[in-house]
């Protein structure tokens, strides 16, 4: 169950608590352009550079019909669930249909559940996938399904555990799903920081959108930002903070058009955990995008997310 927002232990257990599962991996076809692989050597990479130790995990349980459909149509989802489902909706999301993928969909829901729900008791915590914000209440895209976010902001709403939430998307593709499902929400503060000439290329209204210029280098972006956080959490004042750290800014990701390099990457993830631990408010991150051929030295960027959690956790 949650603990209450206002018990908060924060920092009282110095470790990061993460969550991972065996299913965050299902197989693709050869050759699909989407690094499934990643989420596994994220894994890997975590504890064999000792960011993390095997007891730091958690096993998420799979997202159920009920937790689903808290933000989902009912009809997609049960057409996702049973595989009768229109391609041109498969085509869209960009995966080929199949039970294991079904599976691996709801176990990172999953995941981003358990992770939010372990924010709440400790402060931080982390998934090691995630951050599917192209996907909209009742049709998914860029390989997002179902939004993992917003399913777990609903489940914590309804629970009584949150009422404000806000979600921090710093994926190099702006959260168009997340900032139309919660359009007409005042409880949900949506905030997209995204280069303009990513996809999506119509983009939604998110509750504030920074739309950045090509090949922005690490300083120049953090400074476009980095002023508007605080000013965020003050003034809207969120009893809960996800934060999506995509590593597709990077200047090696093979989508992204930002030039961002690992330090940047980490000075990025620092500042918004410390931002949310300073003002005790809960923070799960989740890992989002990043697209290289090198599915090792992707994996490696992505732990840059939980080392700077880490470190923040230990300094709260
Ligand atoms: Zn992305």
């Amino acid at each position: 169950m949650f603990i209450n927002a206002s018990d908060l232990i924060f920092g009282k257990l110095m470790l990061l608590h993460l969550v991972y599962h065996a299913d965050y991996v299902t197989p693709l076809p050869p050759g699909h352009r989407f690094p499934m692989p990643k989420f596994g050597k994220v894994y890997e990479t975590l504890i064999r550079n000792g960011i993390a130790s095997v007891d730091q995990f958690y096993v998420p349980e799979i997202a159920t019909r009920e937790m689903l459909t808290l933000v989902h149509a009912s009809s997609f989802v049960d057409a996702y669930l049973t595989g009768d489902i229109d391609p041109k909706i498969m085509r869209r999301i960009g995966f080929p249909w199949s039970p294991q993928l079904v599976q691996r969909t709801c176990t990172a829901v999953g995941g981003t559940v358990l992770t939010a729900q372990l924010a709440l008791q400790h402060g931080i915590a982390c998934n090691t996938a995630g951050g599917t914000h192209h996907a909209y209440a009742d049709f998914g895209s860029g390989f997002c399904i179902f939004n993992d976010m917003a399913v777990a902001t609903r489940i914590m709403q309804e629970s009584g555990a949150v009422e404000r939430v806000l979600i921090v998307d710093l994926d190099v593709h702006q959260g168009d799903g997340t900032a139309a499902i919660f359009a007409d929400d005042p409880t949900v503060f949506t905030f997209s920081v995204h280069c303009a000439s990513n996809f999506p290329f119509r983009k939604q209204k998110s509750t504030l959108d920074i739309a950045l210029p090509d090949r922005l280098e690490d300083d120049a972006y953090l400074m476009s930002w980095t002023h508007l956080l605080p000013a965020i959490l003050d003034d809207f004042a969120p009893d809960f903070v996800f934060y999506d750290g995509g590593v597709d800014p990077h200047h090696e990701d093979t989508l992204g058009k930002l030039c961002l390099t690992d330090d940047g990457l980490l000075r990025r993830d620092h500042y918004v955990f410390a931002q949310c631990a300073q003002r005790r408010i809960p923070v799960a991150g989740v890992i989002g995008g990043g697209y290289s051929p090198d599915v090792e030295r992707l994996a490696a960027r992505h732990t840059i997310l939980h080392q700077a959690a880490g470190e923040v956790m230990r300094n709260s």
